[in-house]
């Protein structure tokens, strides 16, 4: 049986982080793996996090199951922090799930139970899970232009052609922020004429929430969100708390589906099922450490200084960075990395360019030319813009 099996395709970014591990060179630069790193290159356990885990050790008295949505006390912190007045209790169901790939993957199961006809529209580009999972379940999808490699803005015109030929029940898949790989993203004006046309041809969305807090801050972050909680009569939003918390491996994401109250209570049971189907319960110490932060008013205010500390410092490096590009090329052909929001931008250089980089400069970024700017800091900032000016000038 088993040696039926096919080797499956290498993930890229990980074949990428294990070159980054085997390159000898002291003065490498490692853009490549979504993760945040302090300027020192760590990804410290957020403050907040540590006291909120030393709280549960001294409190915790049971490691017994929790319900198969997960603790309802994470779901309500979960709902009031994506959509703050606009998720109605009412027309909201919620389960826990393993990291915000989880809440995708059953996003997408849920969807081929209610709507098995139904095509995905994904954004050209995408996170390439998104496409593996749809792969992997065969689920149909065609792709919206999205990403426009020649202003490094969003392709706003050929977004909203290419929707307007979607059928009535397919789903519309949307980054709620931080657009990943491009750090491209809607304006509140585009976020409100999307909503017209999920409305005009009665199209599903379902927004991927994985940076909430990376962007422009908390509540900015989930503008677009609350304006479909508010516009859309259905809903599906999987949120990640893997990076604004620093708990990626804890697995900690949620999967909201919201429609109308009256179905609330069947697609509860159904999201359960979900659950209960693929892996039962969903984890727990993540959502805890989550509630625990997000109830605590002192806790909450420590945890939204360091996210505001990261936020700014990816701020601050996107500048820099587009400043130095200036200067040397005398051009503003990169301003749009200062325009970009979240960990990522894609440069919009050909991989041949990127790989140039990687040989000549040890800078490792993804070879669509995604780079990581929470790998950057104060110092290693010139020395990336000095390796694009001299291979992409
Ligand atoms: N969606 C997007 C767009 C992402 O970039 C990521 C993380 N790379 C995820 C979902 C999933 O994150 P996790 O499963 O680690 O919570």
């Amino acid at each position: 049986m088993l040696g039926n099996l096919k080797d499956q395709p290498a993930d890229k970014i990980l074949m990428l982080m294990a070159s980054y591990r085997e390159d000898p060179r002291d003065d490498k630069i490692d853009l490549g793996v979504g993760v945040y790193k302090d300027p020192d290159g760590n990804t410290p356990i957020m403050s907040a996090v540590k006291k909120a885990e030393e709280r549960l050790l001294k409190s915790e008295t049971t490691k017994s199951y929790t319900a198969l949505s997960g603790d309802p006390a994470y779901a309500q912190a979960m709902r009031e922090l994506v959509f703050g007045e606009t998720g109605a209790a009412d027309r909201v169901a919620a389960i826990a799930t393993p990291g915000g790939t989880g809440a995708f993957r059953q996003g997408v199961d849920l969807i081929r139970m209610a709507n098995p006809g139904a095509t995905i529209w994904v954004s050209a580009p995408t996170w390439p899970n998104h496409l593996s999972i749809l792969k992997t379940t065969g689920t149909p999808f065609v792709e919206y232009r999205y990403f426009d490699a020649t202003t490094g803005g969003v392709d706003f015109d050929g977004m909203v052609a290419d929707l307007n030929s979607a059928k009535e029940g397919d789903v519309v898949l949307l980054h709620g922020c931080c657009h990943n790989p491009t750090g491209a993203n809607l304006t509140a004006d585009q976020w409100h004429r999307v909503a017209e046309i999920l409305l005009e041809r009665k199209l599903v969305p379902m927004v991927d929430l994985a940076y909430q807090g990376f962007g422009d801050g908390l509540d900015d972050d989930a503008q677009g969100t609350r304006i479909l909680a508010e516009t859309q009569p259905e809903l599906l939003v999987g949120a990640s708390c893997s990076k604004n918390f620093g708990i990626y491996r804890e697995r900690a994401g949620i999967l909201f589906a919201i429609g109308d109250a009256s179905d609330t209570k069947t697609v509860q049971g159904n999201l359960n099922h979900l659950n209960r189907q693929n892996y039962s319960f969903p984890p727990d110490h993540g959502p805890r450490i989550v509630t625990t932060i997000l109830n605590d008013p002192q806790l909450r205010a420590e945890w939204q200084a360091e996210l505001e500390e990261m936020r700014s410092g990816m701020l601050a490096l996107r500048k820099h960075l587009a400043d130095e590009l200036r200067q040397r090329l005398n051009d503003d052909r990169f301003d749009f990395i200062a325009r970009h929001r979240g960990m990522f931008s894609r440069l919009g250089v050909d991989a041949d360019k990127v790989e140039a980089m990687r040989r000549d400069h040890g800078i490792y970024m993804v070879g669509d030319s995604r780079l990581n700017i929470a790998g950057l800091n104060a110092r290693t900032v010139p020395i990336l813009a000095e390796a694009i000016a001299k291979t992409c000038a």
